[in-house]
């Protein structure tokens, strides 16, 4: 997605070879105008796999993922980060391993909110190792529903998530990938010609 990609160029910092900052329109402030783009383009990709559910994870997933549920008609459910659970059998549940803090979590989703039929996106912000959407399939397969796709607004895709996801069978679209963060310098995955 070329707006994005322009905006990552603009606005985004790079941390170190393997982080990208971009709290100005997406982890901290939030661009609703693009990410009003952002949902169009997730719901133009995915429209004819009769989804009835958007699944991502707090905090930074809710904003690309609403726009999202928006455009698809939808609900929008977000997994929360939970340090413990009191009335665990109420939720499904999973650990995830954080790429940027280095520490595990547990993320829950009350049972109501997912069930059998339900055919879920999940999407989230970035795309690292691969953790957080591999919790958040977990969560779906507990409540016996379909993931139809996953979403992702930033791939980086010199980190192996993205291709273990695809190995594994599901449909990963990103909007932007990043080849790589090396020197400072951002460079995105070359797109091929149709
Ligand atoms: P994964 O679980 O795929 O290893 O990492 C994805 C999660 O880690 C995302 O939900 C995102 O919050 C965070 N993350 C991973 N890499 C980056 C990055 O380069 N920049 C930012 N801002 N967040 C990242």
């Amino acid at each position: 997605m070329q707006s994005l990609e322009n905006k990552i160029l603009l606005e985004g910092q790079v941390l170190s070879d393997e982080i990208l900052k971009v709290d100005s329109f997406l982890n901290h402030q939030v661009d609703p105008f693009l990410m009003r783009e952002i949902g169009e383009e997730f719901a133009r990709r995915f429209k004819d796999e009769a989804i009835t559910k958007v699944l991502t994870i707090e905090s930074s997933g809710i904003a690309p993922a609403t726009m999202a549920a928006l455009q698809l008609g939808v609900p929008l459910v977000f997994a929360r980060k939970k340090k413990s659970l009191t009335m665990a059998d109420q939720y499904y549940k999973a650990e995830v391993f954080s790429f940027t803090k280095r520490e595990t979590t547990l993320i829950a989703v009350g049972k109501p909110f997912l069930n059998a039929d339900d055919h879920v996106l999940i999407i989230d912000d970035f795309l690292a190792n691969g953790q957080a959407a591999e919790g958040l399939i977990d969560v779906v397969q507990q409540a016996g529903a379909h993931v139809v796709g996953i979403g992702i607004v930033i791939e980086k895709a010199f980190q192996d998530g993205g291709t273990r996801l695809r190995q594994s069978g599901f449909r990963v679209e990103s909007l932007a990938r990043i080849a790589s963060l090396q020197d400072g310098a951002i460079s995105f995955v070359k797109k091929e010609k149709v």
